[in-house]
């Protein structure tokens, strides 16, 4: 038996992503995790007249998954309207094939009580994509902490990306939940200082800084980690673990728009041993789409066409800091300040 309040849950995304008779739906998953996402999307497709397949490949025993090379697979997929990945195809040759038929996806990861605590809104991406427009036309970035950041990126190079948690449009990826945005600074265009302060977090380790760490930027690449604490160690210890340079490339960065993200639950929602996760680890998204967050984050820029392709990605949250496009306060100590981007009591 399927919940009722799992498939009632599915059904309101898919009517956002644009489901209804005579689209065609694909469920995507490997092993035994997330069957039950994949049984709600096929009965809540049904529930709405649309056409709906389940493709269940074997689980992953190394980096790569069961879809590297699976002709068939790929081109099924490429004949839906819209894939529902619940195995995360990000960051794959084969997602960026069947998005460039036409097909949409949306990756699905985080345990059901998120999915319902973040739910997304026509409103939220009214919110992203106006935030997405202005990110297009800035040429610069700066942001600043009351810590000591500093930095600047220029912008000519990389388009946005903008997640607001569901796709009803031919082509685009998202992830559910979500709201937020990103972009990559030029390849040598990213210089300054990045002061990481206690509370903001860390996504690797799952963890909020409880120590200052000064990270010296200089045309894109990390080339000083400064701090005494233990989180300064980790940090660079990590980084050198994957012994590649491109590992101290700094990657994405844009700021969050979701205002019923939280950010005391992290260690919370990380470690949460929910039945829909089959100990699998979600992505923290309340961390990512925090409203007013600055999302900085160092290794690869694949996500948005370049070539750093290092395996050491570290997304890093901060909080309190102030964002600029081309001079234009957009986030200001941790709090939006550009009207259409607003959300009431925020
Ligand atoms: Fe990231």
């Amino acid at each position: 038996m399927v919940d009722s309040d799992l498939v009632a849950t599915f059904k309101t995304e898919l009517q956002l992503c644009g489901v209804k008779p005579g689209t065609t739906v694909a469920a995507l998953s490997e092993g035994l995790v997330r069957q039950e996402y994949a049984q709600a999307t096929l009965l809540a497709s049904r529930e709405l007249g649309a056409d709906v397949f389940h493709v269940n490949l074997p689980p992953r025993e190394g980096p790569s998954s069961a879809m590297v090379g699976n002709r068939p697979v790929v081109e099924m997929l490429k004949n839906a309207d819209l894939v529902m990945d619940f195995m995360s195809l990000l960051f794959s040759h084969e997602q960026n094939e069947i998005l460039a038929s036409g097909t949409r996806m949306l990756m699905v990861q985080e345990p059901l009580h998120v999915l319902k605590a973040l739910a997304p809104s026509k409103d939220l991406r009214r919110r992203v994509e106006f935030a997405g427009e202005l990110l297009t036309n800035a040429r610069e970035l700066r942001f600043t902490s009351p810590t000591g950041t500093d930095i600047s990126y220029k912008l000519n190079q990389y388009p946005v990306l903008t997640e607001y948690g569901y796709t009803d449009t031919p082509g685009r990826w998202d992830h559910w939940p979500s709201g937020f945005l990103l972009t990559s600074g030029d390849d040598d265009g990213v210089d300054g200082t990045v002061v990481l302060s206690p509370g903001d977090i860390s996504m690797v380790f799952a963890s909020y800084f409880t120590s200052p760490v000064t990270l010296t930027v200089k045309k894109g690449y990390v080339t000083d980690i400064a701090g005494d604490g233990l989180d300064a160690n980790l940090l660079r210890g990590y980084i050198e673990s994957f012994n590649d340079e491109r590992a101290y490339g700094v990657s994405h960065i844009g700021w969050g728009l979701n205002e019923k993200a939280t950010w005391h639950n992290l260690g919370l929602t990380r470690n949460a041993l929910s039945p829909a996760m089959n100990g699998y680890p979600e992505i923290g998204v309340n961390a990512l789409a925090f409203y007013g967050n600055v999302l900085f984050s160092l290794g690869p820029n694949t996500e948005v066409g370049g070539k750093n392709d290092t395996h050491c990605h570290i997304d890093l949250p901060m909080r309190n800091c102030s964002l600029s496009l081309d001079g234009q306060p957009i986030v200001e100590r941790g709090r939006i300040v550009v009207e259409e981007m607003k959300v009431p009591g925020f």
